[in-house]
């Protein structure tokens, strides 16, 4: 008999899939890992149970404890997964542009969800960060994992997520492409990777046009959510990262629309986001059949279907172009 003990036993061990019709006209073998298949439905279930773990070992979270985190939702849902299987009160604090699917999803699971106003600076008392501090100190064991400052979610990264990808590709991997949100995965994996390949692997940071991370003097809002930000986060190691690409809202979206109807993957658009930063690069260096890409897509296009799937929404956001491109034929 093979018996899990329990849904968060299943945590990791994310498949590698090639991409075989997004890729045209490239040379390199282009392979995904697929986080959604974690059970929360993205990879922030590998920093979730890590973070709670060393809290636990170290005091601040125990018996009656109340988890308060600032999070885009996959975090929250992470955290709450756990949360409710070890017994602690769970609370979201979000911000208003995060989809309705995303916070009923945080509720299912048993979680608070608390909104607070996006495009305002993370020292403003009404910034999700703000709420979630305050939060956090006043209520009795209340306790912030702050995953932009924790060093357990790029830790998880290093001893899971960078391991896995090793192990799959036999240490043949050359490149790897990540989206930048705290920078946990870039951080963790990508150091890993460069470890066990004596630094052959090239890391490639993923960001969305407007974020930080590709042109810290032009900021603007952008669409994509869970990756991009507006000030560096404190566990994100630059030195780790030996490229970025900046990727446009509609590109990314378009290859987010591609990625389901022509790979079979329903992914969010931080996913289509890397995969099309990974082309770009792949593109502007004609990167040969030795090359081995691996792009990590971090959660399921569930939690958009009333944003990037939904035709109207496209439409009124800009992205008619992508609509009539990517839009089943009607009879
Ligand atoms: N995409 C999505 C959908 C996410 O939720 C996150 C995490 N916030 C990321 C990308 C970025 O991952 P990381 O925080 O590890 O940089």
């Amino acid at each position: 008999m093979t018996i899990h003990n329990g849904i968060t036993a299943l945590i990791g061990d994310t498949p590698l899939v090639r991409l075989n019709h997004v890729t045209d006209g490239i040379r390199a073998t282009i392979a995904v890992k697929v986080e959604y298949l974690n059970p929360g439905g993205s990879s922030k279930d590998r920093i979730a149970e890590r973070i709670i773990d060393a809290a636990e070992r170290s005091g601040e979270l125990g018996p009656g404890g109340v988890i308060v985190e600032p999070t885009s939702g996959n975090t929250g849902v992470g955290l709450a997964l756990v949360a409710q299987q070890r017994g602690y009160r769970m609370i979201a604090v979000v911000q208003d542009k995060v989809s309705q699917d995303k916070r009923d999803v945080l509720a299912a699971y048993g979680a608070e969800v608390v909104v607070a106003p996006g495009g305002v600076a993370p020292d403003d008392p009404r910034s999700y960060y703000s709420v979630a501090r305050r939060l956090a100190a006043t209520i009795p064991g209340g306790y912030m994992p702050n995953q932009y400052a924790n060093p357990n979610g790029p830790e998880s990264h290093y001893l899971t997520t960078g391991p896995e990808i090793w192990r799959a590709t036999d240490g043949h991997v050359t490149h790897f492409v990540a989206g930048i949100g705290t920078g946990g995965t870039i951080t963790g994996a990508g150091r890993y990777l460069h470890e066990a390949s004596g630094g052959r692997v090239t890391v490639i940071g993923a960001d969305p046009e407007g974020s930080v991370f590709s042109d810290p003097d032009h900021t603007h809002p952008f669409l994509v959510e869970g990756a991009g930000k507006e000030d560096v986060p404190a566990i994100y190691d630059p030195s780790v990262v030996d490229a970025i690409e900046a990727v446009p809202d509609a590109e990314s979206f378009e290859m987010t629309r591609r990625l389901a109807r022509e790979e079979g993957l329903l992914v969010g658009g931080s996913s289509g986001m890397a995969v099309a930063a990974a082309l770009r690069y792949a593109r502007a260096r004609d990167l040969g059949p030795d090359a081995l890409m691996v792009v990590l897509l971090p959660d399921s296009g569930r939690g958009y279907m009333s944003k990037i799937f939904n035709d109207d929404w496209m439409r009124e956001h800009g992205f008619a172009d992508v609509v009539a491109r990517t839009s089943a034929p009607s009879l």
